[in-house]
């Protein structure tokens, strides 16, 4: 299908062009331009790549809520922090198979499966995972997962299973992310992400704004990911939804000026990837939402609650499809769908490995007094 086009210039097509050695100052200058010039220029590099009537519904589902031995200051899912969250085990498959029916048929086609763990490790509970991984991708939706820390075998065994896209977010810049976890570092997540590379699974990673990070460090994230090779082909950005008993409980909301800023720079400087919308759409106007779709955001996550957090009703997202005229993706319409290979005929065994993955431990005053480990 040819994509509706304007002001397809030379300059334009140049922009197109994917690029791994944008710097921070390039970056920066993107994110402050006088917003009609930014809106504009994100915009029609958009519908040079996407349809731009076309928004992807995706469902976020926990599968495994709370207890997370890890100390990311904005999740309320880290056992340290006091959030009232309820922990469950792992659900079962025939549950996530039925969430997951549900989904398909308020039309979600994808199924993102969250487990609240620092890495994934080798056993019966994983097992499960790809037991869920096979079901929902013989359901034809893209199936993702989100459980930490991967080896490569880990990755080969998901992909296997017919995994459609692996989510571990860089989450903000290498320097900021020092001031929000100590419990794991960057190059942790680095080389989750090269793990899946290593597959034919996709790669979805993105961050939070919001955190009290700087515009550099936003900017900083964007370095990062740009100079992946290839790009991740799914980027979510997430308005930091301050929760009570976190360390960052206190932070002002994201203006949604920022939000439009971010997503359309997102844009520019990943031409193909999709931009996922993600966490605090329940603070944004449909007007808002409106510019982000605009700007290049392709994706929302529907379904009342985002793991843990607040997201608006799906009825009133499809509302909000139908004024804007927006319709939602078909499965598989950018990459193929994946093949899935029965446990029983598998080619990877389960190394049971204890992979070291690095524990800085380096000292954050708010997260050790939201831990209650310090006055
Ligand atoms: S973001 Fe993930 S790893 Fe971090 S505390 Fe929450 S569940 Fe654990």
């Amino acid at each position: 299908m040819e994509l509706p086009t304007f002001g397809t210039n030379k300059r334009l097509t140049i922009m197109s062009i994917i690029r791994h050695n944008w710097t921070k100052e390039e970056i920066i200058a993107v994110y402050n331009k006088p917003l009609m010039d930014l809106l504009y220029e994100a915009a029609s590099i958009h519908r040079m790549n996407h349809d731009p009537n076309v928004v992807q519904v995706s469902t976020l589902l926990s599968i495994k809520t709370g207890g997370c031995p890890e100390d990311c200051g904005y999740c309320p899912q880290a056992a340290r922090y006091h959030t009232g969250v309820e922990g469950n085990d792992l659900m079962s498959v025939q549950q996530v198979k039925a969430q997951a029916l549900r989904a398909k048929s308020s039309g979600s086609s994808r199924v993102c499966m969250g487990a609240a763990w620092r890495n994934v490790k080798d056993g019966p509970e994983f097992d499960q995972v790809l037991e869920m991984v096979r079901t929902i991708n013989k359901l034809d939706m893209e199936v993702c997962c989100t459980l930490g820390m991967l080896t490569e075998n880990q990755a080969q065994r998901l992909a296997e299973a017919g995994l459609y896209a692996y989510n571990h977010n860089l989450d903000t810049s290498e320097e900021y992310y020092k001031e929000v976890i100590s419990t794991r570092g960057y190059e942790d997540r680095l080389q989750t992400i090269e793990n899946v590379r290593k597959t034919n699974v996709t790669v979805c990673s993105g961050g939070i704004i919001g955190m009290g990070e700087s515009i550099e460090d936003r900017a900083g994230m964007l370095v990062a990911l740009a100079s992946l090779s290839p790009q991740p082909e799914s980027v979510p950005i997430n308005a930091l939804v301050a929760v009570e008993g976190t360390p960052l409980e206190e932070e002002k909301p994201v203006e949604i000026w920022e939000m439009i800023r971010m997503v359309a720079t997102t844009r520019i400087v990943m031409p193909h990837t999709q931009v996922r919308l993600s966490a605090g759409r329940t603070n944004m106007s449909r007007e808002g939402q409106a510019l982000c779709f605009f700007a290049g955001a392709n994706s929302i996550f529907a379904g009342d609650k985002l793991l843990t957090t607040p997201n608006p009703d799906v009825n009133e997202d499809m509302k909000m499809f139908e004024m804007l005229g927006l319709n939602p993706q078909k499965p598989f319409t950018k990459i193929s769908q994946p093949k899935t290979v029965e446990a029983e005929d598998s080619q990877f065994e389960s190394l049971g490995e204890k992979p070291r993955w690095s524990r800085p431990e380096h000292k954050i005053e708010r997260n050790l007094v939201a831990s209650g480990k310090k006055a």
